[in-house]
C-alpha cells in the first residue's frame, strides 16, 4: 500500500538543514538558534517520504484513509538525556561545550561544527542501553490523512512537524504523502478530462444505434450514428474529472474501435462474402476511407 523512504537526514541529523547550519555556521559564526539550548547549534529534522498507491476513482472522489508513520518516544529509561542512568552527559572537552570548533588556517580562524559531539556540546560517556545514546526510541503512529478530490499523480501532500525530530530543541521535520495514482482498466487521464476506447461491432457501426459507454459515475449512452468509422470521437461533456484547481470537471473522451469478427462459421463466411460482392457492385461509395485513399495513391504515381 505504501511504504518510506527515510529523509536526508537518517540518522535524525536534518540533512539539509544540517548542511545549512554547517555553512552559516562556518561563514558567520552562528552558533544556537531559535529555540536551541545556549551554545549549541540547532537542526531541523529530516523530512519523510510517504508513496501512497490510489485508485482513480479515488483520486477523483477523494479519500480519507489512516497510514502508519514512524514517531518518536522520549525514553523512558533515560528520560531524554541519552545517558546510561546513574551516568550523565559530560561536556564535550573537543569544543569546550560550545558545539563549535576552531581551525586555524593560513591567516583565517574557521569555525566548524564540533566533529566530537556534532554541535550539541555534550558527549555520553555510557550511553543509554535502551536508546543507544539517542535519548529517544522510535515508534510508530495512525496519521488520518485527507486526500483532497481531484488530485493527481505525483503530486505531495505536506504534513507539517511529522518528520524526524529535531536536535538541541530544533524543530521536526516534515512529511510528504507522495501520490501514486494507478492505471485504470478503462479510463486514461489527461489533466481533467479521461479517454477510453470503445469496442463496436462492425455491423453497430455500420448500421449505427446505441451504445453503452462507462464513466466514471456509472454507465452512459452513445447513438452511434450510421456509417461510425474507426477513430471516432465522442465527447461526454463533464464527465471527466473535476481537478483540485478547476471550477468545472473535465469531459470524457469515448473513441471507437470498430471490432472485426473473428473465429466465423462457414455460413457467417458465406454472409460476408455475399455481403462484399454486393458492396464492391457500388464500387468505391461504399467505402469513403478507401475512396481518399485510392485518389492519394493515384496522386502519388502520377
Ligand atoms: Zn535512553
Ligand atoms: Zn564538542
Amino acid at each position: 500500500m505504501g511504504g518510506f523512504r527515510g529523509g536526508p537526514g537518517q540518522e535524525g541529523f536534518g540533512g539539509f538543514a544540517e548542511a545549512f547550519g554547517d555553512i552559516f555556521g562556518d561563514i558567520f559564526g552562528q552558533t544556537g538558534g531559535a529555540g536551541g539550548r545556549r551554545g549549541q547549534q540547532v537542526f531541523r529534522g529530516g523530512d519523510l517520504s510517504y508513496a501512497m498507491e490510489i485508485t482513480l476513482e479515488e483520486a477523483a472522489a477523494g479519500k480519507e484513509t489512516q497510514i502508519r508513520i514512524p514517531s518518536w518516544n522520549e525514553c523512558d529509561t533515560c528520560h531524554g538525556s541519552g545517558a546510561k542512568p546513574g551516568t550523565s552527559p559530560k561536556v564535550c572537552t573537543t569544543c569546550s561545550g560550545s558545539g563549535q570548533v576552531h581551525l586555524r588556517q593560513g591567516f583565517f580562524s574557521i569555525q566548524q561544527t564540533c566533529p566530537q559531539c556534532r554541535g550539541g556540546g555534550k558527549v555520553i560517556p555510557e550511553p543509554c542501553p535502551a536508546c543507544h545514546g539517542a535519548g529517544r526510541i522510535k515508534t510508530h503512529k495512525t496519521l488520518e490523512v485527507k486526500i483532497p478530490a481531484g488530485i493527481s499523480e505525483g503530486m505531495r501532500i505536506r504534513s507539517a512537524g511529522n518528520g524526524e525530530p529535531g536536535t538541541n530543541g530544533g524543530p521536526p521535520g516534515d512529511l510528504y504523502i507522495e501520490i501514486r495514482v494507478k492505471q485504470h482498466e478503462i479510463f486514461e487521464r489527461d489533466g481533467d478530462d479521461l479517454h477510453c476506447s470503445v469496442p463496436v461491432g462492425v455491423v453497430t457501426a455500420a448500421l449505427g444505434g446505441n451504445i453503452e459507454v462507462p464513466t466514471l459515475g456509472g454507465k452512459a449512452e452513445i447513438e452511434l450514428p450510421e456509417g461510425t468509422q474507426h477513430g471516432k470521437t465522442f465527447r461526454l461533456r463533464g464527465k471527466g474529472i473535476k481537478g483540485m484547481r478547476s471550477s468545472y470537471p473535465g469531459d470524457l473522451y469515448c473513441h471507437v474501435a470498430v471490432e472485426t469478427p473473428i473465429k466465423l462459421t462457414e455460413h457467417q463466411r458465406k454472409l460476408l462474402k455475399e455481403l462484399d460482392e454486393s458492396l464492391r457492385k457500388g464500387g468505391d461509395r461504399h467505402s469513403p476511407n478507401a475512396m481518399s485513399w485510392t485518389d492519394r495513391v493515384k496522386n502519388l504515381f502520377k
